[in-house]
């Protein structure tokens, strides 16, 4: 519209004739961008998820009974890449605090810090901002609420660990005398109902309503704000979780609780790709990026129904530096992956107790071991879980031949995907910065 609007007004000589044309195109650029603008934004991030997780995830969920490797959501949303990188206060490889205080306030600051700058002056987030132009706000995710990246996008602290803090400015802040989330759900007893505080029957008192069980999620009353905590700390893992559609089930209620005339702005977190890189688990990895890969192909269908919506996905930051391949052996085997009856950690508790160590871990893996790795399990000698979880690792790391180099981040770019009115903006490369300044400016802040 702008560009056919430069056009006629170039060629057009009278300077009457000109006026009037200006005029006209004004109005008609005007009113096309204003319907370009979206009246609810849903900003999903994948929590450590580099390329290599949205590649290995392509892998993973491959036909293997065609010759082509089919797209994922992720191939079909694609539209750019971000740079990670933090304050120069320090350095160049992010954590979440950092990663999430960047896409949610535009503004770099050091590794931990909650919605501050790097010398802790708390900055604005877009879920203020969406707030305070009268849109609802929410955030649903699989770590506890009040984790490093809801944490940035809701409030600010100079550090991610004063969780009980964090837990209280949920309740404490106001914008504009109303709290600043309309949806809350994860996990989080552990913060939120404490000795000194219990910040559920506050906000039960307030007119929000509470559940504790994802069985809830479905029968909400969606005229009311909700808290829903489903555990301690985070949610059980994809792999652990019985009905497979974990987040997926968050996202439909929130936005059921969220939709309204002044539009609503949602943060999707897969919070739990990061915990699973961290641990070097690359069958937990796969099953939180299926787990996450559920939840944009439903939000590709809520799209469908609801053109006036902009989806914007990306991760903060990679975790574990995870290969496609290692020790020079060019192949990748995600089959042994697919079919897991629970998640490495969970498997390595049975283990303990197991007489038959060899056959229950051929069981839940779901493929039969080999003599060497039967072998090995048999010849434990320990009472520790996490010992297990070391050898089952190292196990599924082998078959499958994923490398990994650190326990920590990386400071690679990360992928983003964008749908929906305003999602051209977020084409090419990008700082993280920018991410939160588009979003900002398709808000209406200048
Ligand atoms: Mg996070
Ligand atoms: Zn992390």
């Amino acid at each position: 519209m702008r560009l056919e609007f430069y056009i006629i007004c170039n060629i057009v000589q009278g300077d009457k004739m000109k006026f009037i044309v200006m005029l006209l195109c004004a109005g008609l650029c005007a009113s096309a961008s204003a319907a370009k603008q979206a009246k609810n934004i849903i900003m999903v991030v994948g929590d450590g998820m580099g390329p290599s997780y949205t590649t290995a995830y392509r892998y993973f969920a491959d036909d293997k009974t065609t010759p082509e490797v089919e797209n994922t959501v992720f191939d079909r949303l694609l539209v750019g890449m971000a740079s990670t990188n933090p304050h120069q206060v320090t350095g160049y490889v992010t954590d979440s605090a950092a990663g999430a205080t960047a896409l949610a306030t535009g503004v770099k600051t050091y590794n931990e810090a909650i919605g501050v700058d790097h010398t802790k002056l708390p900055v604005q987030n877009v879920i203020e901002w969406a707030k305070m132009q009268g849109m609802k706000t929410g955030v649903a995710v699989t770590s506890q609420i009040n984790h490093a990246t809801p944490a940035a996008f809701t409030t600010h602290n100079e550090s991610r660990h004063n969780y009980n803090d964090i837990a209280d400015n949920y309740y404490d802040q106001k914008i504009g005398g109303q709290f600043t989330l309309d949806v809350m759900l994860g996990g989080g007893w552990d913060f939120f109902i404490r000795e000194d505080r219990n910040l559920v029957e506050e906000f039960k008192q307030a007119g929000y309503q509470y559940i504790d069980s994802p069985e809830q999620l479905d029968s909400t009353d969606k005229t009311k704000a909700l808290l829903g905590l489903f555990a301690k700390v985070g949610l059980p893992t994809a792999l652990d979780t019985k009905n497979k559609q974990r987040l997926p089930a968050l996202t439909k209620t929130a936005i059921k609780h969220l939709e309204n005339e002044q539009g609503f702005f949602l943060l999707v977190e897969a919070s739990q790709v990061d915990w699973a890189g961290h641990g070097n688990d690359i069958a937990a990895a796969m099953a939180e990026m299926h787990d996450l890969a559920l939840t944009l192909e439903w939000l590709e269908s809520y799209l469908q129904k609801h053109p006036d919506t902009l989806l914007v996905v990306t991760a903060d930051h990679s975790t574990g530096g995870m290969s496609i391949g290692a020790d020079d052996n060019y192949s990748w085997s995600p089959q042994w992956l697919t079919q897991l009856k629970l998640s490495p950690q969970s498997i390595a508790k049975q283990l303990v107790l197991s007489k038959d160590k060899g056959e229950l871990a051929s069981e839940l893996l779901g493929f039969e071991l080999n003599i060497e790795e039967v072998n090995r399990l048999e010849s434990m000698d320990t009472g520790q879980a996490n010992d297990f979880y070391i050898v089952l690792k190292t196990l599924l790391d082998k078959r499958s031949n994923t490398g990994w180099t650190t326990r920590g981040h990386t400071g690679i770019d990360v992928p983003v995907f964008a749908k929906g009115p305003g999602s051209e903006m977020f084409r090419g490369f990008q700082d993280n910065t920018q991410i939160a300044e588009r979003i900002f400016s398709l808000l209406g802040k200048k």
